[in-house]
């Protein structure tokens, strides 16, 4: 066995430390170890052994944690490459990459022995607990726990301490006694959170379903594996409708789920005790994902519809790249409602059928419950779902699934292009131009770019799929990097909307005062509203007014964290950074000078659902923003009131832009989705020209076009213009020409260096110290601009300076980055005060 090893551990250090090895040890590379760094111990992956003794004293591994690598060869090597192309520590890559944070929490539980239960069994009987020196209202306390724990197996500290409110000491005297046992509990194997699921057996499945695509009933028929001889004919029709639900929703429904059914409790019993239905404890979130029972009505298979010649011909590309088992990009153009989602589907069970892995990435709000219910629909138990909403210990547990290789399917947001599938054969980014791909913290990753180095690495398939493409993707796709295939059409042939400008500044002449909604949008919504139709608007703001302006000193309200205007809430009543979440009351005079003349000023999207509220009185009106949606669940939710008919009109920011399965609204009414047009920011074109395309995607309804007012104030943009013809090749062309000009990505790599601090004069001075390094540091053919003031001055309490590098060659730019942080270290800036941002999409 070597004598040394080298390990990443999570801290904000570009370098790995070396350990000595015990004679008996044996750590692996790509394994965890424990070890000890700065009086405490910490965890880290292994990362080369070796016999090359360090200058330094060095300190021995704890224990080798793993036996085998928890990163296989290809993640070890994709975890470093992602290092050193986001210069960030390799540690905290690691760290990123696996899920497993939750195995090292240390808890303690606390069980009843059997002392604990005779003693609570004698004051039973006696009716007063045995003689002793503690008081009466001690042992009152003491027996309540035991009453409690006598119930449960084994209770997790923190929630013995929250429901019998007791002290660290009285537990300890408790331990003393023998009556209670203190345990060590790994959070990973903590049960808490199991739910009990149904699981359909049988061929029962097949004869009871609705027409269900073949082969989804076939493999929830096969899972039981245990053929019964048919006793359909024999069941009732509460035993029917039980079966039916459960083959609808992928042959898995939490218990709980289905006491919403009008069915008695026993027919669940009856059809587990005749064999056609099993009961397996699972952890929340896993399956159907407390999914409501109303979405579980049997949704239509997602392979119904006939597939058009594009999508044939889409399938047949991607299957031939992974056929081919090389590395192979495609981006796949298809624009809005051209069934992307279902070529994916079908491409990942192809993969699946050769017993290969796929990945699906999928951007945060869009993996809604009815998402993960068609997944589970094509794929049963083999998928594996990632999501935001998943504990510590639930993530690991999936980690741990897909690791074994029960599950070949894994779909999920960011940090799911780190799973530990084998025999990786495809991986898809949907909407790949998705700014939640971007991880705004160490390290700064982008998930669609780490997507195409592992297919690179594995010799995989990756997919771009994406109605409006990032610039960079499409210029790769043109440079033929990636093979483009495109899906023109919507499906069944739907037209696309027509969409009218409504130039601002002209309604404010001629109406002589500020509007909201224009003349012309209130007459469209009138019209819709007077058919029954629905209708959509968008203003990309949330909050009621963004701007708290005084008459008399002409101030705004700041936020005391951020150089930014606090909004106004008017339902919560409280005024909101929304950059770092600072609350405050609503003030009633000017905090400068004194003055009642306080205006609030502007509009955001609770205002604008007033407004409307106020001119159409009779309608139904909802609201999407971040205040009225907590989860994807409430995401859903509110959609589906849409599509149900239960709402008139939806109002909302950008994520009303992002629905999937909105039919029937016929008008869409934009107010205001181009402020970004006049942030100083070169993306702001791209961003505006794909939400407004985005959004306009959402009208129309069975043959009808349907129509989109776009209310502007930047009527002769091109993001504005393009947009509205729904011209993409030439918005790509003309923005290209911008981006090469200014010497933007795709044509130059580009990185922002952020220095930041709490002290102004500290931000100032290291900032000016790595300016005047930067100048007299040669750096051929690479621009640097700055120090200057980062556009949002101060955030969360920091003030903010960067700079600004472009360069046509990466390799020359992160050699630059990496000796600026060198000279960073050398003058003492602590490293988590310098923040390297590569690729950055977000230059504020
Ligand atoms: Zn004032
Ligand atoms: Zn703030």
């Amino acid at each position: 066995m070597p004598l040394f090893c080298d390990v990443a551990l999570a801290v904000p250090l570009d370098m790995v430390f070396t350990y000595a090895i015990p004679l008996g040890m044996e750590p692996v590379v790509g394994g965890r170890v424990l070890v000890p760094f700065r009086q405490q111990r910490m965890s880290g992956i292994v990362v080369e052994l070796h016999d090359r003794p360090p200058q330094v004293k060095t300190k021995k591994v704890i224990e080798a944690l793993d036996l085998s690598p928890v990163l296989d060869e290809h993640l070890l090597k994709l975890g470093k490459w992602i290092a050193d192309y986001y210069l960030a520590p390799v540690g905290e890559v690691f760290r990123t990459m696996l899920p497993l944070s939750a195995e090292f929490k240390r808890s303690i539980a606390y069980r009843i022995t059997d002392e604990g239960r005779m003693a609570l069994h004698l004051a039973g009987m006696s009716g007063s607990p045995a003689r002793s020196k503690r008081t009466p209202e001690q042992q009152l306390v003491e027996f309540r726990v035991l009453d409690y724990l006598a119930e449960r197996e084994s209770v997790r500290a923190e929630n013995l301490r929250g429901t019998t409110r007791v002290g660290k000491a009285l537990l300890a005297g408790m331990v003393r006694k023998r009556w209670i046992a203190r345990e060590d509990v790994s959070a990973a194997r903590d049960a808490a959170r199991l739910v009990k699921v149904a699981v359909l057996i049988g061929a029962e499945a097949a004869e009871a379903s609705p027409p269900l695509d073949p082969s989804t009933s076939l493999r929830a028929g096969s899972r039981g594996a245990r053929p019964h001889t048919s006793s359909a004919k024999k069941l009732n029709e509460n035993q029917r409708t039980l079966i039916e639900t459960l083959a609808a929703s992928g042959g898995r429904v939490p218990v709980e789920a289905l006491r919403g059914l009008d069915v008695p409790r026993t027919t669940l019993g009856t059809l587990v005790r005749r064999g056609m239905i099993g009961l397996v404890d699972e952890p929340q979130d896993f399956t159907a994902s407390g999914v409501k029972l109303s979405k579980l009505k049997p949704r239509p298979s997602p392979f119904e519809f006939e597939f058009s010649a594009a999508q044939k011909e889409a399938l047949a590309k991607i299957g031939a790249a992974v056929g081919s088992r090389k590395f192979g990009g495609l981006l796949l153009h298809g624009i809005t409602g051209s069934g992307k989602t279902a070529v994916y589907l079908a491409c990942m069970r192809e993969v699946l059928e050769q017993g290969r892995s796929s990945i699906l990435l999928v951007p945060e709000i869009g993996l809604t419950p009815a998402v993960a219910a068609d997944l589970h629909q094509v794929f049963g138990d083999e998928v594996a779902i990632l999501h935001s909403g998943l504990s510590d210990a639930e993530r690991a547990e999936q980690w741990h699934r897909i690791r074994r290789g029960e599950a070949r399917v894994v779909a999920g947001t960011r940090s799911a292009v780190f799973a530990p599938v084998s025999d990786l054969a495809l991986v898809i980014v949907d909407e790949e131009q998705d700014s939640s791909y971007k991880q705004e913290e160490t390290p700064r990753y982008h998930a669609r770019d780490v997507a195409v180095m592992r297919a690179k690495m594995a010799g995989a398939v990756v997919v771009l799929g994406s109605a409006t493409p990032s610039l960079e993707s499409y210029y790769n796709a043109k440079k033929n990097k990636y093979a483009l295939v495109e899906l023109p059409d919507r499906v069944e042939m739907r037209p696309l909307p027509e969409v009218e400008i409504v130039d601002m500044r002209q309604e404010f002449q001629e109406t002589g005062q500020e509007q909201v909604i224009s003349r012309k949008l209130a007459e469209e919504i009138r019209e819709r509203l007077e058919k029954k139709e629905q209708v959509m608007v968008l203003l990309n703001r949330r909050g009621y007014s963004p701007v708290v302006l005084c008459r008399a000193c002409g101030k705004t309200l700041q936020c005391k964290n951020c150089a930014v205007s606090m909004t106004h809430h008017k339902r919560e009543r409280k005024m909101e950074c929304h950059y770092c979440g600072h609350v405050e009351h609503i003030p009633d005079k000017c905090a400068h000078c004194g003055s009642e003349y306080v205006y609030f000023v502007g509009t955001g999207s609770e205002k604008l659902e007033e407004l409307l509220h106020g001119m159409f009185p009779q309608a139904r009106i909802g609201r999407l923003d971040r205040d009225t949606v907590r989860g994807r669940e409430d995401f859903e939710r509110a959609l589906n009131a849409l599509n149900e008919g239960a709402l008139d009109m939806l109002v909302g920011t950008q994520m009303i832009a992002k629905g999937h399965d909105i039919h029937g609204v016929t008008l869409v009414g934009v107010v205001g989705a181009d402020m970004a047009l006049g942030l100083p920011d070169f993306r702001a074109a791209e961003r505006t020209f794909q939400l407004l395309t985005q959004v306009a995607g959402r009208a129309g309804r069975g043959q009808s076009p349907g129509k989109v007012v776009l209310q502007t104030y930047f009527q002769e943009h091109y993001a504005v213009q393009f947009a509205a013809r729904h011209d993409f090749a030439g918005f790509y062309e003309k923005e290209l020409q911008f981006r090469a000009w200014m010497h933007y990505p795709p044509y130059s790599a580009i990185a922002n260096v952020l220095i930041r601090s709490e002290k102004l004069d500290e931000a100032l001075t290291w900032s000016g110290e790595l300016g005047r390094w930067f100048e007299k540091t040669r750096h051929e053919g690479i621009r640097v601009l700055g120090p200057a003031a980062a556009p949002i001055t101060r955030l969360k309490r920091d003030y903010r300076y960067h700079f600004i590098l472009k360069s046509p060659s990466r390799e020359k730019m992160n050699a630059l980055l990496r000796a600026m942080l060198a000279e960073a270290a050398a003058r003492k800036i602590p490293r988590t005060q310098v923040i390297v941002d590569v690729d950055a999409v977000w230059l504020m």
